[in-house]
């Protein structure tokens, strides 16, 4: 269900009645000594949703920025999310603390286990651990992130607690339409990672074309397709006049032929991360 909370700040609802923004930041190799500015530069360009991990291991700069940008700590919606090394019901318990701790916060907004790493075969009990988190209201929402669909029916099915976000590989050149449909069945909101693949869609000829037809940049071109779908995205820069760029995309509409063109460039082989199946 998509909300317009301000003209320039949509946000999604999720399935246990949390308001996520729709863009956010990623983190993901932003240099831990610089997460702190990056942060706060996002939050004054309008962000109010910064995506971290453990392993990104720039959590304290999340929490430093955001504390530094002045805006009040419920305004800002934080997601962080459990390393694979932390499966296990203790251990995903342990790992958490440690990650409040470095963000200086006291909970978090969301909170996502990595990668679901199945030949270790632990994220049911890591699972069950977000769930007890979530009841502490020390994680308000709990969810995954590369799990597929096999993952999904298995942590469903053994505890009954679907999570209300899986955080995929999804842009332009992998749209993983079978596991968002299987989202949409369940109420599990999409949230893109590498939308921009990497930044390597950026030159593409079909983006740069829709881009030019509005007067837009290729990265405002992809975001905003995401956007149309309903999803939600979290662009990553270090740069602030990207990182500004990257959320004026509230402003214009893809028409349908935008959206056709953007479609066709979708391929099964499109992935650039690692395959959930034999990572981690
Ligand atoms: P992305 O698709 O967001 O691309 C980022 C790159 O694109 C930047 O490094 C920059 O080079 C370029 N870029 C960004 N904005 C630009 C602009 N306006 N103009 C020109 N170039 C621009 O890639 P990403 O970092 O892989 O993904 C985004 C976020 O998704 C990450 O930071 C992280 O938070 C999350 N993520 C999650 C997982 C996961 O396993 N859950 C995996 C990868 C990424």
């Amino acid at each position: 269900m998509l909300q317009t909370a301000a003209v320039s700040r949509p946000a999604i609802t999720l399935s246990d009645g949390q308001s996520m923004p729709q863009v956010g930041l990623g983190v993901w190799q932003t240099p831990a000594d610089a997460t702190a500015s990056v942060v706060k530069a996002a939050i004054e360009a309008g962000y109010r949703s910064i995506d971290t991990a453990a392993a990104y291991e720039n959590e304290a700069g999340v929490g430093e920025g955001a504390r530094a940008s002045g805006v009040a700590r419920e305004e800002i919606f934080i997601t962080t999310k459990l390393r694979s090394r932390d499966h296990g019901y203790d251990a995903a318990l342990r790992a958490f603390d440690k990650s409040l701790k470095r963000l200086g916060v006291d909970y978090v907004d969301l909170f996502l286990i990595h990668w679901p790493a199945p030949r270790q075969d632990r994220y049911i009990d890591a699972w069950r651990a977000l769930v007890r988190l979530q009841e502490e209201g020390r994680a308000r929402s709990i969810g995954v992130s590369n799990f597929m669909v096999e993952h999904l029916r298995r942590i469903i099915g053994e505890t009954g607690v679907i999570p209300v976000v899986n955080q995929i590989e999804l842009h332009p050149k992998f749209q993983q339409t079978d596991l968002r449909a299987f989202h949409a069945g369940q109420g599990i909101v999409t949230e893109a990672w590498s939308p921009l693949g990497q930044g390597a869609l950026l030159k593409h000829p079909v983006i740069a074309r829709i881009a030019a037809r509005h007067g837009r940049t290729p990265a405002q071109a992809i975001i905003r397709w995401h956007v149309e779908q309903r999803l939600v995205v979290i662009p990553k820069s270090a740069n602030p006049e990207r990182i500004a760029e990257n959320f004026e995309v509230f402003d214009f509409r893809l028409d349908d032929e935008d959206m056709s063109a953007i479609a066709a460039l979708d391929d099964p082989m499109g992935r650039m991360g690692p395959d959930p199946i034999s990572f981690g």
